[in-house]
């Protein structure tokens, strides 16, 4: 569970395949309530909502790079992959688009690049539609550049 303060790291954490919810405009002890109730680990950067539930995570960067280092060092086990399996925006798993037979294809999907093999998938919660590009590769060498980075001594 990310605070609202925190909506890009909740993007990234969703890149990366994890379940995140995103608390946006949900008081504090809304917010606390919430993640203990679903088993979440509320990461925060306010330590008087950190010390609101049962499990949390205080962060004290406030640059993303940073936010994901710290991520990374508390929960080690997990995976810090892009794998792009689920909606950034909305935390839906994706599935497979797949193209209508008689109806015509919606304007934002590369019909050329469909035909030659490219897959597209598509998010049942809020119907975006997404496909291997230059984003893609920009975040995975984005997360690369920060876990690569050296801190400290
Ligand atoms: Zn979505």
């Amino acid at each position: 569970m990310a605070d609202e303060m925190l909506g890009r790291l909740a993007r990234y954490l969703r890149f990366f395949g994890h379940d995140v919810r995103y608390a946006r405009g949900l008081d504090d002890l809304e917010i606390a309530r919430q993640a203990d109730s679903e088993g979440r680990i509320l990461v925060t950067r306010e330590r008087d909502l950190a010390r609101r539930s049962r499990d949390s995570l205080l962060l004290r960067s406030a640059e993303i790079g940073g936010q994901l280092r710290e991520v990374r060092r508390a929960h080690p086990e997990a995976s810090y992959v892009p794998v792009f399996d689920r909606c950034a925006e909305c935390n839906t798993l994706l599935t497979r688009w797949v193209p209508p037979d008689r109806s015509p294809w919606p304007d934002d999907v590369p019909a050329d690049r469909v035909r030659a093999g490219l897959e597209v998938f598509e998010c049942p919660g809020c119907s975006r539609r997404f496909w291997e590009g230059s984003h893609a590769a920009r975040i995975r060498s984005q997360v690369s550049d920060w876990f690569s980075e050296v801190v400290g001594p």
